[in-house]
């Protein structure tokens, strides 16, 4: 597999990083993750606006432009004859010794690579997940996309223990959003429900092409935080992320959701997902 670090694209056995990056001492680093399904990367014009949001937000300058960035997400691709799975991208504030404190003359590091895995389609898809319920133990800026990520590491750990894919978090009684994804509910009268962004959760980009199918296909959709309780005698539940796009949630810790299978309008927001983005060229 090809790589990009360090300005070129090598074989990852070659790819270099030094010790003292700032991504490893201090999770001073920013990532995306892109769907790439038919060779084609899904909804990167949004991941990219976040990443510049993410750098901004931690006055990370852009290592180069933005357009070079995704020349150099679709030269992994091609390289890698990757067909579905994902591009991941970090940049870290750069490598110093090691200080709190940091410079303003750092150059960033930028490396890149491709995991091949199915994307759409998965049993996950098919059958649906369940979901475990956790404290939220992440720190307060969570709309940054930053590579701290130990408490999601722990929590998945922990769901899996339960025989849970995945965990929503719980804060003040409410439901932030998932270890890596974003929770959703439909309720009772057919209202897709999600948090509004905040400083509480990523604004996820296949939440916001989810909001913007509901809007085409006429589904109403609500934009407020839900309880446990809510979620648990939802119609249906799904959660989405650029990884795992829209997965049914079936089970919310001890509860089963509806009758256990998939709910109907989950099911036709995956089709107008997969419909959209088959039918989308966004390079
Ligand atoms: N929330 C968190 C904490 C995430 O890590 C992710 C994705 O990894 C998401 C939400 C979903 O965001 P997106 O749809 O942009 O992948």
């Amino acid at each position: 597999r090809f790589v990009y670090c360090g300005g070129n694209y090598v074989p990852e056995q070659d790819a270099r990083l030094s010790i003292f990056d700032r991504g490893t001492l201090f999770g001073d680093a920013v990532y995306e993750v892109t769907a790439v399904i038919d060779g084609r990367m899904i909804d990167n014009s949004l991941h990219l606006d976040r990443l510049e949001r993410s750098l901004a937000a931690l006055d990370i300058p852009l290592p180069c432009p933005r357009a070079e960035i995704a020349a150099i997400q679709n030269g992994l691709i091609t390289r890698n004859a990757l067909m579905e799975g994902t591009v991941y991208l970090q940049i870290s504030r750069g490598a110093a010794d090691r200080d709190y404190r940091y410079a303003d003359t750092l150059l960033p590091d930028f490396f890149a690579f491709t995991q091949r895995r199915a994307i759409r389609d998965t049993p996950a898809h098919r059958d649906g997940i369940a979901v475990a319920l956790l404290p939220e133990p992440r720190w307060a800026r969570r709309d940054i996309k930053t590579t701290m990520l130990l408490g999601q590491v722990l929590a998945k750990r922990e769901a899996r223990d339960a025989g849970c894919a995945e965990v929503w978090f719980v804060e003040d009684g409410m439901i932030t959003e998932g270890a890596s994804s974003t929770a959703f509910l439909i309720t009772r009268d057919g209202a897709v429900v999600t948090r509004p962004n905040s400083r509480a959760t990523l604004p996820g980009c296949t939440r916001r092409a989810v909001l913007d199918l509901c809007a085409r296909h006429g589904l109403v959709f609500v934009e407020r935080a839900f309880t446990p309780q809510e979620a648990a005698d939802a119609a249906e539940a799904f959660l989405t992320s650029a990884g795992s796009l829209i997965t049914p949630v079936v089970r919310i810790a001890d509860t089963i959701i509806g009758d256990g299978n998939p709910g109907r309008l989950t099911r036709h927001l995956q089709r107008y997902y997969l419909d959209a983005v088959l039918g989308t060229d966004d390079r």
